[in-house]
C-alpha cells in the first residue's frame, strides 16, 4: 500500500508545484516569452511588511540600454491608497508594474516598499506582498471554486466565500446550475472577459497581499461587466495599496492620485477633478474617450 501511496503523494506534490509555478507565470503580465535574469542579492532579506507603502524615486529604465522607457520617474503610494496610471499605448504603464514586481533591474533610482529597497529583499517575499490582476487570466480545467482557490489551496470555505463576495461574483455563481462546482476552462463553461477578471480579483484577494496591481483589460467589455468589475475594484481597493493600470478613464475617477504618463515621464499628476481643472493632457484624453464612446 505504502508503495502505491508514496508515488501518488509525489505526483500530487508535482501537480501542486506546477500550479504554483503557473501562478507566477501568469503574474508576469504577458511577458511569458522572456525570462529576465533577476536573482536575489547575496545579502537579500525578507521584506518586513508594515502598511504596504510604495515609493518610486527618480527611476530610470529601458528594456534596451539605448532606449529609455521611464525617465526619472517618482511617485508615492501611501498605504491603503489607490494610484492610477494612464497614458497612451506604449507610454510605459505596464512597465511600472513589471518593475515593482522586479522582473527587470532598474538602471537608476530606487523602488521601495515600506522603506526597503526591493533590490535588497528576497524575490519570494517581494512577490508574496503583491497580488496581480492581469489583463487576461488563465483558467484551469477545473471548478470555479478551485480556480479561485488555487493560489491558496489551503483557503478555508469562509475565506473563499468572502473573496467571492468581494469580487462581486456571487450573482454569477448562483446563476449557474452547479454553482461554484461548475467546470470552467477550455473544456468547461465559457466565461466572459469580465467574469474572468472578477475570478482573478477573487484570486488576488485570497492571496492576502497588501499591494494590489490591477491591469485593466484593453479589450472592450459590455457596460454590465465593466460596472461589475468597477464595483469589485472599489470594494477591494479599500483594503489595499492599489496600483491601477487604466485604459478607460471612467474607471479611475475615484483614485487618490492619477499619474498621466507621456513618453516615460509624469506629464500631469493629481485627482480626477484637479486634472480636469488643469485642462491639459488628461482633459484631452477624456474628450477623446468621450468622442469614441459616442461613435
Ligand atoms: P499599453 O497601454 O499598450 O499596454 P503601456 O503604456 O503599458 O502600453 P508598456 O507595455 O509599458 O506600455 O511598454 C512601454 C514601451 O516599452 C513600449 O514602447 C514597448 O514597445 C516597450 N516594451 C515593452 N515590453 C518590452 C520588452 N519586453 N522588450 C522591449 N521593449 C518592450
Amino acid at each position: 500500500m505504502i508503495q502505491l501511496f508514496l508515488p501518488l503523494n509525489f505526483l500530487g506534490f508535482v501537480y501542486r508545484e506546477i500550479r504554483r509555478a503557473l501562478t507566477d507565470l501568469e503574474n508576469m503580465l504577458g511577458l511569458l516569452t522572456r525570462k529576465p535574469a533577476i536573482k536575489d542579492s547575496p545579502d537579500a532579506k525578507p521584506l518586513q511588511l508594515k502598511g504596504g507603502e510604495v515609493r518610486f524615486e527618480q527611476v530610470n529604465f529601458g528594456y534596451q540600454s539605448e532606449r529609455l522607457i521611464l525617465n526619472n520617474l517618482s511617485f508615492h503610494m501611501a498605504p491603503g491608497t489607490k494610484v492610477a496610471i494612464v497614458g497612451a499605448s506604449g507610454a510605459g504603464k505596464s512597465t511600472i508594474a513589471r518593475l515593482l514586481y522586479r522582473f527587470y533591474q532598474i538602471s537608476q533610482g530606487r523602488i521601495l516598499i515600506d522603506g526597503q529597497e526591493i533590490s535588497s529583499i528576497t524575490l519570494q517575499s517581494l512577490r508574496q506582498a503583491i497580488a496581480i490582476v492581469p489583463q487576461d487570466t488563465v483558467l484551469f480545467n477545473s471548478s470555479i471554486r478551485e480556480n479561485i482557490a488555487y493560489a491558496k489551496p489551503d483557503a478555508s470555505t469562509a475565506e473563499i466565500e468572502q473573496a467571492i463576495d468581494m469580487a462581486h461574483l456571487r450573482q454569477f455563481i448562483t446563476s449557474l446550475p452547479q454553482g461554484d462546482a461548475t467546470l470552467v476552462g477550455e473544456r468547461g463553461l465559457k466565461v466572459s472577459g469580465g467574469e474572468k477578471q472578477r475570478i482573478a480579483i477573487a484570486r488576488a484577494i485570497l492571496k492576502g497581499a497588501p499591494i494590489l496591481v490591477f491591469d485593466e483589460a484593453t479589450s472592450s467589455l459590455d457596460s454590465f461587466s465593466e460596472q461589475a468589475i468597477l464595483n469589485a475594484m472599489r470594494d477591494v481597493s479599500r483594503h489595499y495599496t492599489s496600483l491601477v493600470i487604466a485604459h478607460r478613464l471612467s474607471t479611475i475617477t475615484d483614485a487618490d492620485q492619477i499619474l498621466v504618463l507621456e513618453k516615460g515621464v509624469v506629464a500631469e499628476q493629481g485627482t480626477h477633478s484637479q486634472l480636469m481643472a488643469m485642462n491639459g493632457l488628461y482633459t484631452k484624453m477624456w474628450q477623446q474617450q468621450a468622442d469614441q464612446n459616442e461613435h
